[in-house]
């Protein structure tokens, strides 16, 4: 039955793209319109007071599909595909190299604050909600007690392929943390209604915040692909960080909303070549998401 499913979802991706590329109560998320900035505050000669500009070195990892064999389904999913067996020694070479997973808050709390890192930090992220990062890549996580967070598109929870409420809980009881990827994965970019963006980055958030009675703090633009438009809403939203794509491990504070990425290949001496050598050289294929359309086996978008 599982097989069926994963098959039905690998079914459904077709196309990939090149791209160049916590715990706040829902009631007190800032919910300033779209395009009204926040004035900075000022010091008592009324000069504005600038936040201090920190720099650091994270890999960010994105993971797609997992599966016990790259074999499986079409040529797109298998480039988006790492095998368990891969993650398991990517997991345990992060355990024996000295990196310590951390989360996107943290990351915050270093921008915002100055709360120190750890050294060789490296955060853990899934994106999309696909069922088999549920069962292949959890144990690993619980292994090491590694605190990755999910991605999740809340229109696909539920639907085949997908991951579920009940298993979003599961995450949750074991350490994992949950972002939004937004309501039906659109390409941001392309929303000029702001209503609907708003839709996609604020909704979606409180949907995650009240069914599973959580603070969500991360957010990932689906494909990738933001303007200054959605990263401004993605903070007015509430969010504390948001996740961008396939571009490297050096981030400054003003970052934040766009943190650069690693699309996690399905080998290890490139992953160990990515998470150690910054930005030149990492894999640049976006993610590929499915709208669940349950009964459709419509083309999906995979970009
Ligand atoms: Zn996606």
């Amino acid at each position: 039955m599982l097989a069926n499913i994963r098959l039905w979802a690998a079914g459904l991706l077709a196309l990939v793209c090149l791209l160049p590329n916590p715990c706040r109560p829902a009631s007190a998320q800032q919910t300033t319109p779209i395009g009204e900035e926040p004035k900075p505050s000022t010091t008592d000669s009324g000069q504005p007071v600038l936040p201090e500009r920190r720099t650091a070195k994270v890999p960010i990892l994105v993971y797609h599909h997992l599966s016990q064999s790259v074999s499986e389904g079409s040529p797109a999913l298998r480039r988006l595909t790492v095998t368990a067996e891969i993650f398991a020694q990517q997991m345990q070479y992060l355990q024996d190299n000295g990196y310590h997973v951390i989360t996107f808050s943290a990351l915050a709390d270093y921008f915002d604050h100055g709360k120190e890192l750890p050294t060789l930090p490296v955060i853990i992220s899934f994106d999309d909600g696909w069922e088999t990062q549920f069962e292949y890549a959890l144990p690993g996580l619980e292994k090491y007690h590694y605190p990755a967070t999910f991605f999740v598109v809340t229109d696909y929870i539920g639907h085949p392929g997908f991951i579920t409420w009940p298993q979003l809980q599961t995450l949750l009881t074991d350490g994992m943390r949950i972002g939004s990827h937004s309501r039906s994965h659109p390409r941001l970019t392309k929303i000029k209604d702001t209503t609907k963006l708003w839709d996609q980055i604020h909704s979606s958030k409180t949907i995650l915040e009240s069914q599973l009675e959580i603070s969500v703090e991360e957010f990932a633009y689906p494909y990738g692909a933001y303007n200054p438009t959605a990263a401004a809403a993605v903070k007015q939203a509430g969010y504390r960080a948001g996740r961008g794509c396939c571009s490297g491990i050096a981030h400054t504070s003003s970052d934040v909303f766009t943190l650069k990425a690693i699309m996690v290949p399905n080998d290890m001496e490139k992953f160990i070549e990515y998470i150690g050598a910054g930005s030149v050289r990492t894999a640049r294929t976006e993610h590929g998401a499915v709208p669940p359309q349950p009964g459709s086996r419509n083309a999906p978008l995979d970009r």
